[in-house]
């Protein structure tokens, strides 16, 4: 499929390569860091994952103190709440037998249903959790994909759903294009397109209209 995006796409891909995201051991880790993640640094997700001492699993969550479990994740910062998050995402997890194929052979739109139901976990959690560890083609949409749209620009729509379905209506459905493209926005989000942008030297420099102003 040609167009704008996949140009974007081919060019952040030729420039920085394969992303290899989502820095996890397992599919559960994924779902643990992707509640996790929501209004802090990724460093604060490792170190509260780092305190499971690699016992982190779907049983030992459920089976914790509600107490223990957010002293264990204190450093991701709202820990109240996201132990809350983390036991309800496992619960829902523990309807499919803690098994990423019997997640998988379901519907996508069914299980994003279910996850957007689930306490604490947005639209974007959901669809990192779709995407990163289920491998479902589901794009996630983040602040770094909506910077890149106005500067850009990118005639995607506004609103988490619009710009969803614009990318995924641009683009090859393939969960390997949306998983690559997702990681490929944040890592030149943070190399060049800041919030003050570093325009010169940025792969996307010669097209993006912002640059040219
Ligand atoms: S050229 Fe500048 S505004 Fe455009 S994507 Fe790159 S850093 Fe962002």
């Amino acid at each position: 499929m040609g167009g704008k995006l996949t140009s974007i796409y081919e060019t952040l891909l030729a420039h920085y390569g394969e992303p290899n995201w989502w820095p996890a051991e397992t599919p559960y880790e994924v779902m643990v860091g992707a509640v996790l993640t929501q209004n802090t640094a990724w460093g604060n997700v490792e170190k509260a994952i780092a305190n499971f001492g690699g016992k982190l699993s779907p049983e030992a969550v459920l089976s914790s103190d509600l107490a223990d479990l957010t002293e264990l994740i204190r450093p991701a910062g709202f820990f109240n709440q996201k132990a809350l998050y983390l036991k309800s995402a496992t619960e829902w997890f523990g309807k499919y037998g803690f098994d990423v194929q019997t997640v998988r052979s379901e519907p996508l739109s069914k299980i994003r249903a279910e996850l957007l139901s689930t306490k604490g976990v947005g639209r974007e959690t959901a669809d990192s959790i779709l995407l990163y560890a289920f491998g479902f083609p589901t794009f996630v949409v983040d602040a770094y994909t909506n910077r890149l749209c106005g500067r850009y620009p990118i005639e995607a729509g506004i609103g988490y759903e619009a710009v969803k379905a614009y990318f995924e209506g641009n683009l090859e459905r393939s969960a390997e294009v949306y998983n690559n493209f997702h990681a490929l926005i944040v890592i030149n989000a943070k190399e060049y397109c800041r919030k003050k942008p570093l325009c010169d030297g940025c792969p996307l420099a010669e097209t993006c209209g912002r640059h040219c102003l």
